[in-house]
């Protein structure tokens, strides 16, 4: 099976529609495209083939985009580097992907040390080179590598085919819809999956991207009010900085503006009642980078009944919970679909993703009577307590509800008595004691929950991604 080249297709069906705006400028379908055979006029002239695999590290601007075009009408496989990895972590990708190229934007070149790059200047001053644009593409084809966050690990490279994509982006639309005035503003990454499938999603549907070099708070909610965008994707962090600036502008949002689709991880309850009070509908979303973006979506009619949950699965996808019978029954989320990866590149190439079809995600959760998942913590992060299972997650949520604690993170550290019991780490905002925390705690929670051991830091060892590593909490104790 095989697509059409989505660059040509989209250009060909609707090439005088928006496809891109950045700052004060704006492109078409037809303009991108003859962009991106530019830039993949250059990248073959510098000796990037067909089945080359690329490595990129760029700031997320139009550059950034039209060079993806470039390869993906070359045929390359690009391996996506997030800008804000350390050196060692970034040569610690390029080496395990085995890349031909490394395609580097010259801000950004003092952070590889590598073999075959190709700086963006480069490209810029070279001619195109006569290339044969791929007409077809096998629907297996690799599109994209993306490395996990690191938060359980080393980060595993994931394959994601056009299929993955394709399916990811479909399976959306059925889910919210599609219209031809859509705009999606996307302030995240395009080097992360939440980025770059607003991407795949405009070529598919044939949909305006507003693109922000970098989150910004409060143009973000001027265009959410005034209607110049219809969508926006983002993390909880972000959502709570919106709805600040749009509360503040006691403005409510435009009715053009549609939804928020906000991942990553749970999404405050509170911060959910505030969007509605200014007219913006959350869409709580579950999913990973072995995904491509969304597996289960909460819609806004759901969130005040289903706090805490991430929704049900889109309509091509299934979810279910290993080894369990009941709703409520905890275990390990499974995941099947044609949006799951088919696996990992490098070090973990021999890694099975997936078992009888099934992805086992390493997430804990369970899915309630009407079929509602909520994800509860990380496998990898239980602490087994005198035979009792104890959800680091879960300690967190209470201690960041008391109005000292900035930040928390949970882990299970050694016990003679009961094997391993929960150890907190706490950044402060205003002073506290550890009793006064711990009673706090006791209130809310069963005794063998609550933390045996309560330490203040300065602050808490996170990733790339801002992700709480617990896994380096437990080499503190
Ligand atoms: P690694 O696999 O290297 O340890 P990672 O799993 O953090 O890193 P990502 O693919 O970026 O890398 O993140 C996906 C993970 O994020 C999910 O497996 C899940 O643990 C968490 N997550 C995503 N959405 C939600 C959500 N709505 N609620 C809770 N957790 C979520
Ligand atoms: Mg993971």
């Amino acid at each position: 099976m095989t697509y059409p080249n989505w660059l040509s297709q989209r250009s060909y069906l609707s090439g005088d529609r928006m496809a891109l705006s950045f700052e004060e400028r704006q492109w078409t379908f037809s303009e991108i495209n003859d962009l991106a055979l530019v830039y993949a006029g250059k990248l073959s002239a510098l000796g990037v083939k067909a089945d080359s695999r690329v490595a990129i590290l760029a700031k997320s601007n139009p550059d950034f985009v039209f060079v993806m075009y470039g390869c993906l009408h070359l045929g390359c496989e690009m391996v996506m580097l997030n800008e804000r990895l350390a050196k060692a972590e970034l040569a610690y990708q390029i080496e395990d992907a085995q890349v031909n190229y490394v395609l580097v934007v010259d801000v950004l070149k003092e952070k590889i040390d590598a073999a075959n790059v190709i700086l963006f200047s480069q490209l810029d001053e070279t001619e195109p080179a006569a290339f044969e644009p791929q007409k077809q593409w096998q629907q297996d084809r690799t599109i994209s590598i993306m490395y996990t966050s690191g938060t359980t690990g080393n980060p595993k490279g994931v394959r994601q085919t056009a299929e993955n994509h394709f399916s990811s982006a479909v399976s959306s639309a059925l889910n919210i819809g599609i219209a031809p005035e859509d705009v999606w503003l996307c302030s995240v990454p395009l080097f992360h999956i939440s980025g770059f499938s607003i991407l795949m999603r405009s070529l598919i549907y044939g949909m305006g991207v507003r693109l922000y070099e970098k989150f910004d708070a409060q143009r973000s909610a001027e265009e959410i009010c005034n209607g110049t965008v219809t969508y926006m994707s983002m993390v909880g962090v972000m959502l709570e900085r919106i709805l600040a600036n749009v509360e503040e502008a006691a403005m409510p949002a435009s009715p053009r503006f549609k939804a928020i689709l906000a991942g990553g991880g749970p999404i405050p309850v509170a911060y959910i009642n505030r969007a509605e009070k200014c007219g913006i509908p959350v869409l709580q979303t579950y999913g990973m980078t072995e995904t491509s973006s969304q597996t289960t979506t909460l819609q806004s009619a759901d969130a005040e009944q289903k706090i805490g949950s991430s929704g049900k699965p889109l309509f091509l996808y299934q979810v279910k919970i290993d080894g369990t019978e009941e709703p409520g029954e905890k275990g390990e989320i499974l995941i099947h679909g044609p949006q799951v990866t088919p696996g990992y590149i490098g070090k973990f190439a021999e890694r099975k993703v997936q078992e009888d079809g099934w992805l086992h995600t390493g997430d804990i959760g369970y899915l309630d009577n009407e079929g509602f998942l909520f994800v509860v913590d990380r496998r990898s992060d239980l602490i087994v307590s005198g035979g009792e299972n104890v959800y680091p997650a879960e300690i967190e949520k209470v201690l960041l509800a008391h109005p000292a604690v900035r930040e928390a993170g949970v882990c299970g550290g050694p016990s003679d008595k009961w094997g391993e019991v929960p150890v907190a780490f706490v950044v402060l905002n205003k002073e506290a004691t550890a009793d006064e925390l711990l009673v706090y705690c006791r209130e809310q929670i069963a005794s063998y929950k609550v933390p045996k051991q309560l330490l203040f830091v300065e602050e808490l060892p996170r990733n790339a991604s801002n992700k709480l590593l617990r896994r380096e909490l437990r080499t503190w104790l």
